[in-house]
């Protein structure tokens, strides 16, 4: 590893186009005459998993991996993303990230409350004062420029305030490597990412009245070979495989509508849907036994 490198690290969520930016930054950093490598991991994207990038560059890079508490930059397409990966950035170093909010299925787990396991948006739980945080809203952005698919073409923007790679190289990646036919509105993106204003931070929202009724479980038999996956992921033990191999639902009023199941089964042979209406709390707590 060349003493100059330097690392950036992208982190999101499957979906929101990380590896598609990872892949624009490593080429902007190529064109601007840097030798570059990059990693990165992707395994859970099409179920909603975490996803990261890591990028070093300088004039001779060994290893793509970014050590703990180096990175120039961290590009958080999703809030909690930016707090699972902050460490990351050296002291001095920039934050980059967007207000999106994505809550894991795993979060909800106790049926007789609203609240979700899912951490407030506050810049002060990014930790260390010496930090550059820049806070953005991309997906309106990009929403209001035409295609809220364009949100990483914004964060992208606002990285790029954060390293010195010229403007043309930047620019030159995204018409390569963004899908034929979105070239304009991911530049016109880009170009908005590099003037944004800090996004005022939304309050959390109110705990709504009444607490979600009994979810709906649909299990298709004909797809469903009895693996029991769905099972043992259940927190709240609703489903089981019988001795027959038959997959049950044994106790409905006990999901919360995780979609942990859903997620997980690898057949699609689970499907959930959220409830129709909120029950008060003593109609689930009738329901469903004294809180613990
Ligand atoms: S049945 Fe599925 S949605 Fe309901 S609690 Fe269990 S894993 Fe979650
Ligand atoms: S994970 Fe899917 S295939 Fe396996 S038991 Fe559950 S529903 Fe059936």
């Amino acid at each position: 590893m060349s003493d100059d490198s330097s690392g950036l690290l992208l982190a999101g969520v499957g979906g929101q186009g990380v590896i598609l930016a990872g892949m624009i930054v490593a080429d902007a950093l190529v064109r601007a005459g840097h030798d570059v490598k990059q990693s990165e991991v992707h395994g859970m994207a099409q179920r909603g998993g975490s996803v990261f990038s890591h990028i070093r560059w300088g004039s001779s890079v060994d290893s793509p991996l970014v050590p703990l508490g180096s990175a120039e930059v961290l590009a958080a397409f999703e809030w909690a993303e930016a707090l699972r990966w902050v460490e990351y950035v050296r002291e001095g170093g920039a934050v980059v990230a967007d207000l999106r909010t994505i809550v894991p299925p795993g979060s909800c787990t106790d049926r007789r409350s609203w609240s979700i396991r899912y951490p407030d948006i506050d810049p002060d739980l990014l930790g260390r004062r010496t930090l550059k945080t820049r806070i953005v809203d991309a997906s309106s952005t990009a929403a209001e420029l035409g295609n809220i698919r364009a949100a990483n073409s914004v964060i992208l923007g606002s990285v790029a305030a954060f390293l010195d790679i010229e403007h043309v190289h930047w620019e030159a990646a995204i018409e390569r490597l963004v899908p034929a036919g979105t070239e304009a509105v991911n530049l016109t993106s880009f170009r908005a990412g590099c003037e944004v204003v800090e996004a005022s931070i939304p309050p959390r929202p109110a705990d709504p009245d009444g607490f979600p009724g009994p979810h709906e479980i649909d299990i298709r038999h004909e797809w469903c070979k009895g693996c029991d996956i769905c099972s043992r992921v259940c927190p709240e033990y609703c489903l089981e495989v019988g001795i027959d191999g038959e997959l049950a639902l044994v106790d409905a009023e006990a999901c919360t509508g995780c979609r942990l199941c859903e997620l997980l089964c690898p057949d699609f042979a689970i499907a959930v849907s959220p409830p129709t209406e909120n029950v008060s709390r003593g109609e689930l707590v009738a329901s469903a036994g004294d809180p613990p």
